[in-house]
């Protein structure tokens, strides 16, 4: 592989994941420069402040002028306006590619605003924490993650391979997929168990105005990692469940019927039901530190430090 692997990359919104890339890409010396746009003058100050971006616009247009590869890290509901603003500024031959949570809908926002001879290929990266905004990344937030790809059948093969190419030497590990399974499965290994997650820490606001601050107190057990799930950023959170709707509301259902069998479970003292049930979602969580994607420490090896990665959205 040739290094750099593209010459300019404009990065579309400056949080988390578009912070973490920059870091990832100048450490490995993956692009000859940066360049970056957000909304707020705020963070586009600090982009240029702490050297994420070589140079910052005020506006998408400008940024993505000269790009050979333009990444969109906005909220999934900005991405439709963005991409129409930067549709008539893309440079011929360029790659434009999004990591937004959800796929089918972004490919819909964004698919008609791309001219001739630009190649969309629709991607997201599976790695996160609960921080966001331009300070919040770092350069191997993507190390041994999936990057899933959803890109069209008619998509060139030599793009494809080139995103692909810097996505690796960024650490992360790259899959191509159907949009619509995409979300499925995100709606199973993510987006529900957020829901559940903002659901739970809400049910113990309730509780805590009862019981004063012992939930806060006692939220060393598993509440504390809801706590930390149910801190992730509530626009990009808002876009998902608003984009991810049939997939989300299909798992949801599911979910609440298991947890009506594991209710009358525990009314009738079906012991028995419930150790079965247990023993196997405990070879699933063997599975997942099998596949590399967690650590066995204790307490999820999040003892110390603030912005440890979780699997993401
Ligand atoms: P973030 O830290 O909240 O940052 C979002 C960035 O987008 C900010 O720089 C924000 O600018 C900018 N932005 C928002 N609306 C904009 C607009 N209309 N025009 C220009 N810039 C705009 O978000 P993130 O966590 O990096 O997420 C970005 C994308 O990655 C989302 O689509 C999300 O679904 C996806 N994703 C997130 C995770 C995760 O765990 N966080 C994981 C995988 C994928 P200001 O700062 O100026 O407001």
């Amino acid at each position: 592989m040739t290094r750099p692997i593209y010459n300019r990359v404009a990065l579309i919104g400056l949080g988390l994941i578009a912070s973490s890339m920059a870091h990832a890409i100048r450490a490995g010396g993956l692009v000859g420069e940066i360049a970056g746009h957000a909304k707020s003058a705020e963070t586009r100050g600090v982009a240029l402040e702490i050297g994420l971006c070589d140079h910052v616009y005020a506006t998408a247009a400008e940024a993505v002028q000269g790009a050979d590869l333009v990444v969109l890290a906005v909220p999934v509901g900005a991405m439709a306006a963005i991409a129409a603003e930067i549709g008539p500024h893309l440079a011929p031959g360029a790659t434009v590619t999004d990591v937004g949570s959800v796929k089918q809908a972004v490919i819909e926002a964004v698919a008609p605003h791309i001219p001739e001879g630009v190649q969309f290929i629709p991607g997201h990266p599976m790695a996160g924490t609960e921080y966001s905004g331009p300070r919040s990344g770092f350069a191997s937030l993507f190390q041994n993650r999936w990057w899933l790809l959803t890109p069209a059948p008619e998509v060139d093969p030599v793009a494809l391979t080139r995103l692909e190419d810097l996505l690796k030497a960024m650490g992360a590990k790259t899959n191509r997929m159907e949009p619509a399974h995409h979300d499925q499965v995100l709606a199973v290994v993510s987006h529900t168990p957020h829901l559940i997650a903002y659901t739970m820490v809400g049910v113990a606001d309730h509780l805590a105005q009862v019981s004063n601050s012992e939930v806060i107190e006692y939220s060393a057990s598993g509440f504390r990692d809801f706590t930390r799930i149910a801190a992730s950023d509530p626009t990009m959170w808002r876009d998902v469940f608003l984009t991810n709707k049939d997939a989300v509301l299909d798992i949801l259902g599911r979910f609440a019927e298991e947890l009506f069998v594991l209710q009358r479970a525990i009314r009738m003292g079906d012991g028995e039901h419930l150790f079965d049930y247990f023993t196997r979602t405990r070879a699933i969580r063997r599975g997942i530190i099998e596949a590399g994607q967690d650590t066995a420490a204790p307490d999820f090896g999040r003892g110390a430090g603030p912005a440890k990665p979780a699997p993401g959205a």
